[in-house]
């Protein structure tokens, strides 16, 4: 289970393999693994259809994976587990590359087990209170988030984030997000166009809308405001 603290240490990657003994395996040309796809392709459809699960997971999120472990080879980047290199690498204008393949292997990550099938169709407990308090309620908050996802210019992502003891929502571009700021990320929504086109056109917000009503496993999320 990809739990915030498990990508951190990294759970996933060639430092598991690494510890149960074998190091070669581990420094080879692919230290960072793509993990499985937590569901069938079609799990997610009609809100999102197994086509774009398909070339999303299979081509997008697999090419940033390529891309980084040829971008780390031989540097101390490979070395550490994908978080760490996610944060390493923030802010550092000669490592702009291994930063942007790298949050976007992590992003990634992040967004499919958020949709791990069989959970709480709708935030509870100590979530619900905390959505209550810093965000006005279930349906302020998706209104927001969906406000927060239609404002981001171009690529990016929207987020709900814990920031300290207090919720909030951000948007954040390209490969970056709330984790590699060291914050701690509860749930992100994809706004790429590759993640809606196909099913939405240019209709983001009703992308957004139908994952936040439809396919979010709240369990997931409630269990990252815990980790
Ligand atoms: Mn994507």
């Amino acid at each position: 289970m990809f739990t915030r603290r498990a990508l951190l240490l990294g759970a996933g990657t060639g430092l598991a393999v690494s510890a149960i003994g074998l190091p070669h395996i581990a420094r080879a040309a692919a230290p960072f693994p793509q993990p499985d796809l937590p569901f069938a392709e079609d799990a997610l459809a009609p809100v999102i259809s197994a086509r774009t699960v398909n070339l999303h997971y299979g081509k997008h999120h697999a090419v940033y994976f390529k891309n980084l472990n040829e971008l780390v080879a031989g540097k101390p980047y490979s070395a550490m587990a994908l978080g760490e290199v996610v944060r390493a690498s923030r802010g550092k204008d000669e490592d702009r590359k291994i930063f942007n393949n790298a949050g976007q292997a992590w992003n990634h990550i992040f967004y499919w087990e958020q949709f791990k099938p069989g959970g709480a169709k709708a935030p509870a407990g100590e979530l619900l209170a905390a959505i209550d308090k810093d965000l006005g309620g279930v349906d302020k908050m998706k209104a927001g988030l969906t406000k927060t996802a239609t404002d981001v210019f171009g690529s990016g992502w929207a987020w709900l984030t814990l920031d300290g003891d207090t919720l909030k929502l951000e948007g954040t571009p390209g490969g970056d997000s709330p984790f590699a700021a060291r914050k701690t990320p509860l749930l992100g929504v994809d706004v790429w166009e590759h993640a809606y086109y196909l099913d939405y056109e240019n209709r983001r917000a009703d992308h957004v809308k139908a994952v936040l009503d439809g396919i979010v496993n709240w369990d997931v999320v409630a269990a990252r405001m815990r980790s």
